[in-house]
């Protein structure tokens, strides 16, 4: 997997392309807009990581570009301008995902992988230790036995389960399951986290809900130990 990272301050672009390249990514950086196009003109590349501010032009006007290729890569949209008006806009143009500056770096991981696994068939039924979700039928059963969810209950657990053994931050889970961004509303995971852990975890010994602190939650069993992060 070969990744773009278009962004022309060094010490951002020097902590993406080191973290990147810990986690097993191919990474090429560009400095400026000419050197992006040039660089997507010359390989094809996984995935793009694109800084809006660029010294010679707009990041939206190099997004412009890459999707008048044919082979259009996803694009992750890194900028300083959190506004409504720029996501939308970025989305508009093309881009798959929207991140604000400052940002956890795992938070970009996650991201970076949730994009570039699009495209892949998605698994009808997830299992981790003894807890099955089944995503057609929508049901989730643990030791063989069914349990009741709520929908968006049904919804965060099938997105933690996706995502086992990586940390979700609270945000990640509020647009992924409520398909909007809920700013400041990240507490309502707090207490869908607490239905799911009294249906799913309370009567049984080994728990599959994890706290990741400072960050938001991770779905793991721990007789299948997660994969160890980037960089440590
Ligand atoms: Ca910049």
């Amino acid at each position: 997997m070969r990744l773009l990272v278009v962004e022309d301050e060094k010490r951002i672009a020097g902590f993406l392309s080191r973290g990147l390249e810990s986690a097993g990514y191919a990474v090429d950086v560009a400095g400026d807009g000419k050197s992006a196009i040039e660089c997507v003109q010359g390989t094809d590349y996984d995935l793009i990581i694109l800084d809006l501010m660029l010294p010679d032009t707009d990041g939206l006007k190099v997004l412009e570009r890459i999707r008048n290729r044919k082979a259009s890569p996803p694009v992750l949209i890194l900028s300083a301008r959190g506004g409504v008006d720029d996501r939308v806009k970025g989305l508009e143009v093309g881009a798959d995902d929207y991140l604000t500056k400052p940002f956890a770096f795992v938070e970009l991981l996650a991201r970076v992988r949730a994009l570039l696994r699009r495209g892949q068939p998605l698994p009808e039924r997830l299992q981790v230790g003894d807890l099955v979700l089944d995503c057609i039928r929508r049901r989730v059963s643990r030791a063989g036995e069914t349990i009741d969810l709520a929908p968006k209950e049904f919804s965060i657990l099938e997105y933690l389960m996706r995502n086992r053994g990586r940390p979700l931050s609270r945000t990640m889970i509020v647009e992924h399951v409520w398909d909007m961004d809920y700013d400041g509303l990240t507490n309502i995971v707090d207490v869908y986290i607490r239905h799911l852990r009294s249906k799913i975890d309370d009567r049984f010994p080994l728990k599959l809900i994890h706290t990741v602190r400072g960050i938001g939650y991770m779905l793991e069993s721990a007789e299948q130990p997660a994969e160890k992060p980037a960089g440590q």
